[in-house]
């Protein structure tokens, strides 16, 4: 069987590699390289899955992809290191939230955690400070982007540079250039791009795709000891996010990030990155606007958590230990109520399978992720 992949990131090579051990695969990327959006642009987590309602697809393909992670990463000598994660409760007044959250951890099944008071989290990260935390040995670091290429390097057939317009009811795939490629099955995995690629092949407009951009900042390399592992905030009940965190990197960078702000471009990283068609379709959103109506509390907080962040888990940093980082932009998908579609949305149309919410933790589960779509491309 034929079958074409579009997008080269995590989600798309994992998926390709998965599918060419039994079929001719194709994969399809309109960048120059591989991994170069989101998968390129991330904290670089491997997350337990403490977070995720209890049997969604989030919380069970969170565990398995991780699982599977660790064995290819393993096979392929890619550097993943499990340097544990603190979610810490800042004060008394989040220790029931930080409980509830390891209950919920506990119901996903992630391994070892462990409930720490003050004392316990400080002999783990001596130069935070907290009331309690619940402490995640296994979450673990690696390059996904490294990852991606690697998976793609299993696939015998990759074009880059090869943008598709849409895809044909009858599965045949149309690149900008007017070239049209036939195909058995498509799998479409095309993360910021996601809705319009849905839509430009006869798919519902919805959910849409608002991008949320999130930046970084690093903190300068003589004071980066300060941090041994990551440290993350309880989460905001009312964001589809993590909050900002400390993550040590491999290469030995404490990243404090990302926040969290519409975007006004899904794809351009510059600090005043303005696309209009892309600001034009995010504010004409309906769904949008009534996000914003809702959360704008949660949204400024977003915002506004970038360096006050680190200072507030670690003391000893001063505004003049950081420096700004680099940032990424989440692909995530919105109802025209305003609701954010909180689990990974896989959505089947004949001969083509449409990847239409993908947002943290694809990463870590993308292995997963490619598993599921080889069952539901069947
Ligand atoms: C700031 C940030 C931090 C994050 N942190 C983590 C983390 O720590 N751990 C974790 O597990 N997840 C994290 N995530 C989420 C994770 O990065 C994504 O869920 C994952 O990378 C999604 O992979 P993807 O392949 O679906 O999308 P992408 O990596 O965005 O790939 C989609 C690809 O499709 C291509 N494409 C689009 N349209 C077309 C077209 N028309 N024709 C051809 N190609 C096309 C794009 O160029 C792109 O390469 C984070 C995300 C962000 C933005």
């Amino acid at each position: 069987m034929r079958i074409l992949v579009v997008g080269g990131g995590i989600v798309g090579a994992a998926a390709a590699r998965l599918l060419a051990a039994d079929h001719d695969v194709l994969l399809l990327e309109k960048e120059d390289r591989l991994g170069a959006h989101q998968t390129g642009h991330n904290s670089g987590v491997v997350h337990a899955g403490l977070y995720y309602a209890p049997n969604s697809l989030k919380a069970r393909l969170c565990r398995r992809g991780g699982d599977l992670l660790r064995a290819y990463c393993a096979q392929r000598d890619i550097p993943l290191v499990e340097l544990g994660k603190l979610v810490v409760a800042l004060d008394p007044s989040e220790l029931d939230a930080l409980h509830a959250l390891g209950e919920r951890a506990q119901a996903n099944g992630v391994r070892d955690l462990r409930v720490l008071d003050a004392a316990g989290l400080r002999a783990i990260e001596p130069h935070a400070t907290g009331a309690g935390a619940l402490h995640s040995p296994h979450t673990a670091v690696v390059d996904f982007a490294a990852v991606t290429r690697a998976l793609a390097g299993e696939v015998r057939e990759v074009r880059t540079n090869s943008a598709v317009r849409r895809i044909h009811a009858d599965a045949a795939v149309e690149l900008e250039t007017g070239e049209l490629l036939a195909a058995d099955r498509v799998l479409v995995c095309a993360g910021l791009q996601s809705d319009r690629l849905a839509r430009a092949s006869g798919q519902p407009r919805e959910p849409a795709i608002v991008p949320f951009r999130g930046d970084y900042w690093r903190l300068r390399p003589e004071r980066a000891h300060l941090v041994r592992g990551l440290i993350y905030p309880v989460p905001d009940p009312e964001l589809p996010f993590l909050g900002t965190h400390l993550t040590r990197r491999l290469d030995g960078e404490v990243w404090v990030g990302p926040n969290a702000a519409l975007a006004l471009a899904r794809e351009r990283y510059s600090r005043h990155a303005f696309v209009p068609r892309d600001a034009a379709a995010a504010l004409a959103f309906p769904g949008t606007r009534r996000l914003l109506a809702h959360h704008w509390r949660a949204a400024v907080r977003a915002l506004r958590a970038g360096e006050r962040t680190a200072i507030r888990y670690i003391p000893e940093l001063t505004p003049g230990d950081l420096e700004r980082g680099p940032c990424g932009i989440r692909a995530q998908a919105l109802e025209r109520s305003g609701t954010l579609l909180d689990d990974f949305a896989l959505a089947r149309a004949g001969p083509v399978v449409f990847v239409r919410n993908a947002p943290s933790p694809a990463a870590t589960a993308a292995l997963a992720i490619a598993e599921e779509l080889y069952e539901r491309l069947r």
